[in-house]
């Protein structure tokens, strides 16, 4: 296949969890999967050779999305081997916690998360929404939380950062629509991953409608759909993937 014909598609924070996930989903729906992770190589490969085994194509990008200098660098010598290529799928996925009540926050808890989801969107998106505007194509997925729409105690600064992104896709997502560039968010509750390992699964799950955290499969599920060339009058939206938990 010639490399201008490729379609490619980036995730941040594909090394693990719901990022793997996203990956292998998007790698089954044809696209060439850039693997973004900060420091976890031997995930990242796991990632890697998961997407190759099942018969899809990828590549490895290390970089933190909340340093713009590290992005840009990433990205632009990403552009420099793909000269006739464009990435016209994003999936901000990158994220982490850090919970504390806020009485109790240091400032650092606060910055990291918020900045690696809000900076981390701006960097990586920034660089990459003018080449989906020219193209006339792309989509933005970003993934946010049911703590970002609801709030959840001990976690003011993620909530803060998962509510901006919200927020943020929405705005973007006006920007964009008449280049046929949407931009949408996804919300997922519980989902099993290293993120919740720390959390009591069996009393949570008494809470959830569905009785059972989520799989990163079933965030993948909602992540393709939104990636796909059918969803191109689904812009500004947020879909929650939470079991029925708020809605
Ligand atoms: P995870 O298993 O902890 O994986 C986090 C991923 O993000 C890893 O690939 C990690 O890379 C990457 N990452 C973290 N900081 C980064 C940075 N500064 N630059 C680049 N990559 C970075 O998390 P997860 O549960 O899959 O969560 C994925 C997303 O879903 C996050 O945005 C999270 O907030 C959101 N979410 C998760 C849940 C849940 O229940 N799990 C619920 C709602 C929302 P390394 O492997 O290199 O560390």
């Amino acid at each position: 296949m010639e490399q201008r014909e490729k379609k490619y598609a980036l995730v941040t924070g594909g090394s693990r969890g719901i990022g793997r996930a996203v990956c292998l989903k998007l790698a089954g729906m044809g696209y060439s999967v850039i693997v973004n992770y900060r420091s976890n190589d031997d995930e990242a490969h796991v990632t890697l050779g998961m997407i190759e085994s099942a018969g899809g194509e990828g590549e490895l990008l290390k970089f933190d999305v909340a340093d713009r200098q590290d992005v840009e660098e990433a990205l632009s010598s990403w552009k420099s081997a793909h000269e006739g290529s464009y990435i016209s799928v994003l999936v901000n996925n990158a994220g982490f916690r850090d919970d504390s009540l806020l009485i109790w926050m240091e400032d650092s808890s606060w910055e990291q998360v918020v900045d690696v989801t809000l900076k981390g969107f701006l960097n990586v998106t920034r660089f990459l929404l003018k080449d989906m505007l020219v193209a006339r194509f792309g989509r933005v997925v970003n993934i946010s939380s049911l703590s970002g729409i609801k709030g959840l105690p001990g976690q003011t600064n993620y909530s803060a950062a998962k509510g901006g992104l919200i927020a943020a896709t929405k705005a973007l997502a006006q920007e964009t629509a008449r280049k046929k560039v949407t931009v949408n968010a996804v919300a997922p509750g519980f989902i099993s991953t290293d993120m919740t390992r720390d959390l009591d699964e069996n009393e949570l799950r008494k809470l959830i409608p569905a009785g059972r955290f989520g799989t990163p499969d079933e965030v993948a599920a909602a992540v393709g759909f939104l990636a796909s060339e059918e969803a191109s009058y689904i812009t500004g939206t947020v879909i929650s993937v939470n079991g029925g938990l708020y809605t």
